[in-house]
């Protein structure tokens, strides 16, 4: 079966209570309501269409960077891909979907890499949505690799569907740093409640349990 970030936390939690991941601290990012839902009380979200169709593309390109073949993929995105792995020059001695657990500022951390590349010493992690930087998801991914290997590796982020190749930056990493620290020192006390009218609930996967907790139903 295959996992993605969000299964292994949930197999993982069930050792490793403290793990924090990059979907965990986007998840607070968005809203501290939506983070205590999903991590503290275990409700389940909505998954989206365009979070389904990441899923599936992702599994098909691990698939095929397994099998050396080529990814079924929609016919722009597969020309971006192919443009990528060509400038990347990627080898095939290739991590696909590595699970990692380390630490980081005396925390677990936890990870699923799409692409660690051995021999041309990089990590590679594909989007399928928006341009914009993850630099959570990059500081915990480099401290990862870092304790994986015992060394740093340089981050990329692939944009398939924007054809963007990104490599990510000190910035990003000090970015990241922060993040994860204003994290793990975050006070839970005062969580925002639901408001049926505001557009930040109406597009939120945890409205129906968020609505529920609040009015105490
Ligand atoms: S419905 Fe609104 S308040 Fe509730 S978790 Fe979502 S964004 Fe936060």
């Amino acid at each position: 079966m295959k996992l993605d970030e969000d299964s292994l936390e949930n197999t993982i939690q069930e050792t490793l209570p403290h793990g924090i991941s990059a979907s965990r601290i986007h998840a607070w990012m968005f809203c501290s309501r939506s983070h205590q839902l999903k991590y503290d009380l275990c409700y389940p979200g909505i998954t989206g269409p365009a979070a389904k169709v990441g899923v599936k593309m992702h599994d098909r390109i691990a698939q095929a960077l397994q099998d050396g073949s080529e990814p079924r993929l929609p016919r722009k995105w597969l020309s971006s891909y192919k443009d990528m792995c060509q400038q990347l020059q990627i080898s095939d001695n290739l991590l696909v979907e590595k699970q990692l657990l380390g630490q980081a500022q005396g925390e677990y951390i936890l990870g699923y890499l799409d692409v660690i590349d051995l021999d041309q010493c990089f990590i590679l992690d594909w989007k399928t949505g928006k341009v914009h930087g993850y630099p959570v998801q990059a500081y915990i991914y480099s401290m990862l690799v870092d304790q994986l290997l015992g060394e740093p590796l340089p981050m990329y982020y692939a944009y398939i569907r924007h054809d963007k190749l990104i490599q990510v930056t000190k910035d990003d990493l000090i970015k990241g740093r922060r993040l994860f620290h204003k994290f793990v020192d975050r006070d839970d006390r005062f969580l925002p409640c639901f408001n049926g009218g505001a557009n930040k609930c109406l597009k939120c996967s945890y409205r129906m349990p968020c609505a529920a907790v609040c009015q105490g139903i």
